[in-house]
């Protein structure tokens, strides 16, 4: 008998599946493009940021007159939550694939990434896709309003937010790259995902 839980993934790779894709971030070919596309949106992000900065005269005398410990202050802030929102990503993946299969997660880190993954078991599509779009959706969310507060309150702290917003676009792209897949190619909710944390495989049934 299954729970809700069990429903989510199967421990064994069922008969009738076969491997369809693999991909792995830890390869050059991955890490370098994903790490690429993560600097372009990180620059697009911060152009369009100091633009709309630019809009508003008044804002940039803002961080000209900020006192040189302000400004440290300000870059051990950014510091700070840099490494707490890496964390906080990669935490969110957990809770979705602990909420939705109760298995053991691995957390690590790569050259080319953080991760987290549920590496001994297979999860069906929408898992998959849950855990997955978790943190995009999750941070999105929250980053847009705290970027629009800042604008108005303090230019600087305005302007770190919208690194860190960047750096978080940009380094969900393997995740929204996953997301693509699983939307766009493997359409079956009968497919099944294998997350090692770095690299995921792709199960589809045979016809
Ligand atoms: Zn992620």
């Amino acid at each position: 008998m299954k729970n809700t839980k069990t429903e989510n993934f199967e421990r064994e790779l069922p008969s009738g599946y076969k491997q369809a894709l693999y991909i792995n971030a830890k390869e050059a070919k991955f890490g370098i493009i994903f790490n690429l596309i993560a600097l372009v949106v990180l620059a697009v992000v911060m152009v369009l940021a100091v633009l709309a900065l630019r809009l508003s005269d008044r804002l940039m005398p803002g961080i000209m007159d900020m006192e040189p410990t302000e400004m440290l202050v300000a870059y051990f802030v950014f510091i700070a939550v840099m490494i707490a929102y890496v964390v906080l990503h990669e935490l969110v993946h957990g809770i979705a694939y602990k909420t939705l299969t109760g298995e053991k997660l691995t957390f690590g880190m790569s050259w080319s990434c953080a991760f987290c993954g549920v590496p001994h078991i297979f999860t069906y599509r929408k898992t998959a896709l849950i855990a997955v779009v978790s943190p995009f959706a999750v941070f999105t969310v929250l980053f847009i309003p705290i970027l629009i507060l800042l604008y108005f309150v303090n230019p600087l702290y305005y302007l770190m937010m919208a690194v860190i917003f960047g750096l978080h676009l940009g380094g969900c792209s393997g995740d929204l790259y996953v997301l693509y897949l699983l939307t766009a190619k493997f359409k079956d909710k009968k497919t099944l995902m294998r997350d090692t944390g770095p690299e995921q495989y792709f199960y589809v049934t045979e016809e």
